[in-house]
């Protein structure tokens, strides 16, 4: 790299934990669905915050809203009302078509919250003996980091060494709806699974799926909890990748794009009979459901409620889908997955490892994410130009014939 980012990069070494493998690119401003780094050099972005950006770098209604709440309160904590919290609540559920809300910040703190939402209506509504709740999950799941949820990966990197896991989940595997009925037993309080799998590799399930787990949920009374952090708000084409098989879950798990790559908001969403199960004190959090976030989660509402950005997605996403599919044909990419402006492309062994690829995109001018070896994934911005997205799918193409 340029002496500068060196110099940034050792910097950065020195004294931040090796939890990541950043590709050695130091960004200093940003805009829309580019990037540009100390150096000056211009990124255009295809991975937005894993779908945090989903309105673009520096969006103007986002950071306007920010900004005028910043002026006004940050803060209260949930100890005193705020006048934005209502709004947010309703504008939200009403998006979701469900009843309540419950605002948490990160992605993980939102599934944790739908795992204890789950587990308490189980005990106090259906009727499970103590301690007896299970939740069912997917293999090849990603739904955040925390000790319990690691407990239920079956990633190894993001398992081993942080036992002793957190009891009360089993594992079936993804897109299996055999294996699923199976383990619907009595106990059971919940199948929480990602519509799409995002981290897996965007690994869209077999058609039928959804509406098979929403069929035997709904026989065997269990909540279908559709974590929705990534393939929610827009990224598939619609508002949740749910709808693509007309389902409706029993709780929506949102994160990422709720708050606009400005500000961490998360929520559980739900029927009253579901978070209904909370008494004071039962759960929280000093941040959830902060002004700031509801200010920049509200403007966000309104965005998604005009169809704009999945009517974007859709058809931007159907134009990658085809070029990544000329892509496939000529034997550089093996396979080829997603729904809307979100692909995961598997390179060909023979034209380098994913992240082999992601450097030489880098040094084209293009930033994406690699994922277990052989994956890049592919989600830019949904206010990326048509230009732009060719434009990078051009370099793309340049870097796999090499
Ligand atoms: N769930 C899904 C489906 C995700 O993709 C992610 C993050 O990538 C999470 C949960 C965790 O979110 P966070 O990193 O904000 O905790």
């Amino acid at each position: 790299p340029p002496a500068a980012t060196a110099r940034a990069i050792a910097a950065v070494e020195a004294h931040s934990a090796h939890n990541y493998h950043p590709l050695p690119v130091v960004v200093a401003s940003a805009e829309g669905a580019w990037m540009t780094d100390i150096e000056g050099r211009r990124f255009l972005d295809l991975l937005a915050g894993y779908s945090a950006l989903n309105f673009g770098h520096g969006n103007r209604r986002l950071i306007d809203a920010a900004k005028a709440q910043l002026d006004r309160v940050t803060l209260t904590s949930r100890a005193f009302h705020h006048d934005r919290f209502a709004e947010f609540c309703a504008r939200l559920a009403e998006l979701c078509g469900m009843e309540m809300v419950l605002p948490m910040n990160t992605g993980a703190e939102a599934v944790e919250t739908a795992v204890k939402t789950a587990r308490k209506w189980g005990y106090r509504v259906k009727g499970v003996p103590d301690g007896m709740a299970k939740i069912v999950v997917a293999a090849d799941n990603f739904h955040g980091r925390t000790t319990t949820i690691v407990s239920f990966a079956t990633d190894p990197e993001a398992r081993a060494d942080f036992g002793p896991y957190t009891p009360g989940f089993e594992i079936v595997p993804y897109g299996d709806l055999t294996a699923l009925d199976a383990a619907l037993t009595e106990n059971a309080v919940a199948v929480l699974l990602e519509p799409v799998q995002g981290e897996a590799g965007v690994r869209v399930p077999p058609a039928g799926y959804l509406a098979g787990v929403r069929r035997l949920t709904r026989e065997r009374n269990v909540l279908f909890v559709a974590d929705e952090i990534q393939s929610g708000l827009g990224r598939t084409g619609k508002t949740f990748a749910c709808e693509h098989e007309d389902v409706v879950p029993d709780m929506y798990v949102l994160g990422k794009a709720l708050g606009g790559g400005v500000v961490p908001v998360s929520a559980v969403v739900s029927s009253a009979a579901v978070l209904g199960v909370f008494r004071p004190g039962e759960h929280g959090s000093t941040f959830g459901g902060n002004p700031l976030a509801c200010a920049v989660a509200l403007e966000v509402l309104a965005m998604l409620r005009t169809g704009e950005f999945q009517r974007r997605a859709a058809e931007l996403g159907d134009h990658l889908h085809r070029e990544l599919g000329r892509l496939r044909e000529t034997g550089a990419v093996e396979e080829v997955r997603g729904r809307g402006l979100w692909a995961g492309v598997d390179i060909a062994p023979s034209r380098g490892t994913g992240r082999e690829i992601s450097e030489r995109l880098m040094e084209r001018g293009v930033l994406v994410k690699d994922t277990h070896g052989a994956t890049i994934r592919i989600a830019p911005p949904l206010v990326i130009s048509k230009g732009d997205l060719d434009w990078g799918l051009e370099q793309l193409r340049a870097v796999l014939a090499d």
